[in-house]
This record gives structure tokens, sequence and C-alpha cells, in this order.
């Protein structure tokens, strides 16, 4: 037997380890699970080198857990270690690197909760952790590893007749949940689905039938509980798979999930290794709900599905699976958004993201535009947020209209270069965002052969301010607002029916009528079709104020809004102006102005139980 001390610099780190990666502490069974996964494919590949001449035999790693003595087992057949290696791997290497990585980032909240201090990490959870293990190496015999959670630990001789290491952990009185099998089992899944070395945990039943016909006979049988998919999808090559196949991953990751739309394979081993596949999920108009639904791998092993630091935002609403050992995972959070590596994976995946939807756009339009309704969110939040998919993107977004069609923002310009210029030679694009509630505004500008699209999405209006940056020469203006109006009159250069003193009466009429709101009185000769009275906004106001109110401030800004008076209406230039008796006139302006602010959802309260009253005794 041999006593020794571990040379670590830091008195005592046990205390300090537990403390600190105290939040994450589940990890560990991940980390002694990749440790033997490693020890498993590095007696393969010598192996295959002829390094290692005997038979491999089953791999199979066993979890076991025995309650009564309160301890857990990671068993591998792996390559195991010989005395000088024990004492080199787990007294000086696993410990000096834990000391000087908690040395370099003890004062940093921000680390990632997923660095992989491998074997040290065991004594999150254990009071005692021993390792016994036989190498592969020929007249090996078995090394028992002991250590109590301080720097003291003690080396002896075993019988082990098998290769391979078992990993014993004693758990500690504060981490019984780690004896609960369903606890395991739950981390299993979590964290090893998809390594590549089969991993045991208990039984299961399963049944099986025997004959067939009549003499079928249906029974339980026991058989090992395997918990993992040593083969993953994207571990595949792309060429090997059909999209049910890609559909059924889908199923496996996402169980209840609506199937994706479509799918990306990544593949990359150079300059940086990744692979992976992106599914396309139906989005919809919800934005936040599908979020982070991203996994990222390492090798297999599961890492986290917090994805923001090392994917474009915009990129954490698309599912699956990124699997990348060139992601450094020991370093903090700030540090990751800076690292070369992560700049270029960023960068690759924006790319081909950006490519496949190039690609769907030019090979059946007719089908992406269907899509449109459950891509556009992603697109937009992109574009917006991503400079080098908006590039891209600008070429396959698509504008809709109140009519269902789809325009890229190219055709939607062509299309309306000959009606919708203003005076100031730029292009006017007027939309709605609720087609309903502007209704009687859609009408008039149909009227007047302009179109209007549809944008109804939170991010559309940070959309719209976009792509007016980028284009230059374009403006959105909402449906209601008073630019679609003067664009209208520029249109048509009406005479007015009335005279200005005419006028200047009608307008005192409705400002009495008006006064107390924010409106204030606008005269136009517009056509007799034309409504005779419209509430119009400065976009501009609008803007601010919906800008204003997104970010939670206070709404202190009076409404502000044009009444705009078409003196061409039939209404106003011939009704209005017979009518002999004053309180009828007053009461035909107190009506129009009224059915104004009810088309424009600003009629309310008391004011419109006023004007259901008043319409009523009109109909009697
Ligand atoms: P890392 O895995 O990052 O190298 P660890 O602290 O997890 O660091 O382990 C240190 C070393 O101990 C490993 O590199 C390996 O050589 C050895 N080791 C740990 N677990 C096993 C095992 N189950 N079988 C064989 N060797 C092991």
């Amino acid at each position: 037997m041999q006593k020794g001390n571990i040379s670590v610099q830091t008195e005592n780190i046990f205390p300090i380890i537990k403390q600190f990666l105290y939040s994450d502490q589940e990890i560990f069974l991940r980390e002694l699970i990749s440790n033997a996964v490693d020890a498993t494919n590095k007696l393969k590949t010598l192996s295959s080198k002829g390094e290692f001449k005997g038979d491999i035999g089953d791999t199979t790693i066993e979890i076991l857990l025995d309650k009564e003595n309160k301890t857990l087992t990671i068993r591998d057949k792996g390559i195991g270690m010989t005395e000088e290696e024990v004492q080199k791997y787990l007294n000086q290497v696993a410990f000096s690197s834990a000391a000087e990585f908690l040395e370099k980032y003890k004062d940093d909240a921000n680390i990632i909760g997923h660095f992989g201090l491998g074997f040290y990490s065991a004594f999150m959870v254990a009071s005692r952790v021993e390792a016994i293990t036989k190498s592969y190496k020929e007249g090996s015999t078995g090394v028992t590893w002991e250590c109590e959670g301080d720097p003291s630990y003690t080396i002896d001789g075993n019988d082990k007749a098998t290769r391979g290491t078992d990993i014993v952990l004693h758990i500690s009185p504060d981490s019984e949940e780690y004896l609960e099998e369903s606890r395991i089992e739950e981390l299993l899944k979590k964290y090893c689905r998809f390594l590549p070395v089969s991993i045991q945990f208990g039984t299961k039943t399963e049944s099986v039938t025997e004959g067939d016909g009549e003499e079928a006979e249906t029974k339980e049988i026991e058989v090992d509980n395997i918990i993992n998919n040593i083969a993953p999808l994207w571990k595949k090559l792309p060429a090997e798979l059909k999209d049910d196949d890609y559909r059924s991953f889908y199923n496996e990751l996402y169980p209840f999930s609506p199937a994706p739309m479509f799918w990306i394979h990544l593949n990359i081993d150079f300059p940086f290794n990744l692979t992976g596949v992106l599914y396309f999920p139906k989005l919809g108009n919800s934005f936040e709900v599908q979020k982070n639904k991203i996994q990222l791998y390492s090798n297999q092993v599961y890492v986290t599905d917090d994805v923001k630091e090392i994917v474009p935002e915009f990129l954490t609403l698309l599912h699956g699976v990124i699997d990348s050992p060139d992601i450094p995972l020991n370093v903090s959070r700030s540090y990751l958004q800076s690292d070369q590596n992560v700049k270029k994976i960023t960068g690759y995946i924006t790319k081909k993201v950006a490519d496949k939807l190039s690609e769907l756009f030019k090979k059946d339009r007719e089908d992406y535009n269907s899509k449109w309704a459950d891509l556009g969110v992603f697109v937009k939040y992109g574009m917006i947020s991503e400079e080098k998919f908006n590039d891209k993107a600008e070429k396959f977004a698509l504008l809709q209209n109140v009519d269902g069609e789809h325009f890229t923002i190219e055709e939607y310009k062509e299309k309306i270069k000959e009606t919708q210029t203003d005076k100031y030679d730029k292009q006017v694009l007027i939309y709605t965002n609720n087609p309903v509630d502007h209704d009687s505004a859609i009408r008039a500008c149909k009227n007047h052969s302009y179109d209007v699209l549809v944008f109804d999405h939170v991010i559309d209006n940070h959309f719209l301010q976009h792509v007016e940056q980028k284009q230059g020469d374009l403006t959105f203006v909402r449906v209601d607002s008073e630019t679609v109006d003067n664009l209208v009159q520029k249109d048509i250069e009406t005479e007015s029916v009335l005279n200005e003193e005419e006028q200047n009466k009608v307008k005192e009429r409705f400002e009495k009528v008006v006064a107390g709101g924010g409106g204030t009185i606008v005269m136009k000769a517009m056509s007799p079709e034309d409504q005779p009275v419209m509430i119009t906004k400065p976009e501009f106001m609008r803007r601010m104020m919906e800008m204003q109110a997104m970010q939670g401030m206070a709404q202190g800004m009076p409404e502000m809004y044009n009444v705009v008076i078409n003196t061409n209406h039939p209404l106003i230039a011939s009704k209005l102006m017979k009518m002999r008796s004053e309180e009828k006139k007053e009461h035909l302006v107190g009506y129009l102005y009224d059915l104004a602010r009810l088309n424009h959802n600003m009629l309310k309260g008391a004011d419109l139980t006023a004007f259901v009253g008043r319409s009523l005794d009109f109909l009697k």
C-alpha cells in the first residue's frame, strides 16, 4: 500500500469545488461517463491499429446503483489504467488541471456551467471515490485508487479479473438524490442519449411475440435497459438518409411537436469540426415559445440547450442539434462571443441557413410562398439582426398583400412604380397591421388602385424601419396615415365644389364638434366616392408612440390626428349646405364625425352609447 498527497497549490480545494459548482452538480455523471466512453474508444483505436490484439468483446458501459451501500458505479470495459497511469492521470493531471482552472476562473461569476472538470467533478456528490481499474496491457494487475475528498489518497493492488475501470462513488449524505433510480435515469436521458458507446442502466420489460397465427404467444421478458442511440442521425451521411429519417429523428428529439417544414444537415470538418441538423419548425405568428430548442453536443455528449452565445439569436428559433468539439466550453460566456472559432461557426451556420432558404425560393416559388406564413418571422428577425444574413435574405424575403399575394421587395417595387410614388420620388408602400380594423381605409386605397400590404407581427415595426433604412428609396405608411391621403391628393386633382367661404363655414362647424379631442380639421376636395369624414394620423407620430409603448414607456403624449373633411362628398357639398335648421346641421356634423371615429375604433364608452342612442332615435 502507498500513501501520498495530491500535489495541488490550492490547499483543500474540495470545499471550494463543491460550493463553486453547486448549481451544476449533476454534470458529474456526464463527465464520468464521458471518461468511460473515451477509455472505450481509445481501446477501439488501439485495436484498429493492431496495438491491441485481444478480443474487444462487448463494450457496454454499465451504470450500477446500490442503494444499500449508497454507491453509484460507472463501469467500463475500456483501456483501464496501470498503476503508473493512475498516479499520473488521477493524481497529477486531473487534479492539477482542476486547480489551475479554478484559480483562473474563481472570480468570474459568469462561467459557463458546463466546462468539464472531468474526473474531479465526482467529488461534488461523493464523499469517497474509488477507481478500481485494470489496464488492457498484457501482464497488468488491478489497481485501486481511493480518495476521501481531501488531498490525501491511497493506491493499492486488487484482483480485478477483467479489463476496464469501475468508478465507485460513495454518495455523500447531502447528495442522496443520486441514489434514486428516476433521477439517474433522467440524467442519463439528458446527457447520454446519443453517446457513441452503449450505456446500460438496469433492465426493462419488453413484450415479444413467438409463433404466429393462433399459436402466437406474447411474453414479457426482461432485457437490458440501453438508454442511448449510438448512431444519431446527424452523424450519418446525408446521402444515406431519407426525408422520413429526418422526420422521425425530429420526433425523437421533440415528441408530440408538429412536423418541421424542412431541415439542413450540417457537416464540415475544416477549418473547424461541426455536424448537426437544424430543423425549421412551423413558427406561425408565435415567437418566444419556440426559442431555445437547439441542443449543443460535443462529440455526442450533451452540453446545453442554451446556445445563445454560440449561434446568432435569430437562429435560436430553429430546432435541432449542433455537435462540435471545437466550441470551447470551459470559458466564460463573454469570452465565448469573441472566440474566433465560435465566430466562424456562427458565420457558417448563418450562411447554410440563408443558402437553404435561397434554394427553396428558387426551386419552387409557389411552395415557398405557401410556407412564408411560418417562415416570415424567422427571416425578418434574421435580416434585422445579422448583416450578412440580410444581404442574402433581401432576395428571398417576401411581402404579402391583403389579397394574399407574395412579392419580393424588388418585385413589389416594380409593381407599384407607376402608381405609388410620392413627390420626392420615394416609393410609398402602404400597409395595414389589422385588415379588419382598416377595412374602409383599405377599400379607399383600392378605389385608387393602390396596393396594401399586411404587416401584423410584433417584429414588423422593426422590420419596416429596417427595410426603409436598407433600401433608402422607399417608405412604408400605414393605410390610415395622412401620407396615404396626400398620395391620393397628388393623383387626383379635384376641384372643390364649395368656395372658400363655404368651406370655412363647414370647418367652423366641425371645429365646434371636435373641440376638446386631439383632432385637427383639414379640408380637402376629394372624390365624391371617398368617405365624407376620415381620420388620419401622421405616420411618424404613430410610429414614435408605438415604439414608446413597446419599451414600456408611459403614454403621456396625447393622441394626435387629423379629421379630414371631404368637401366634395354629397353629404357635405350638398345635403349640409341645403339644410335650414341649425340644429339639424349640428346633428349631421356630429354624426359624420362619430361615424369616422367608429371607423377607426376611436368611439368608445359614453360617446359610443350616445351614438347608438342617436342612431336608434333616427331609425324611429
Ligand atoms: P480529461 O478527461 O479531460 O482528460 P479527467 O479529469 O476527466 O480529464 O481525467 C483525467 C485522465 O484520467 C483522463 O485523461 C484519462 O487518462 C484518465 N481516466 C479517467 N477516467 C478513466 C477511465 N474510466 N478509464 C481510463 N482512464 C481514465
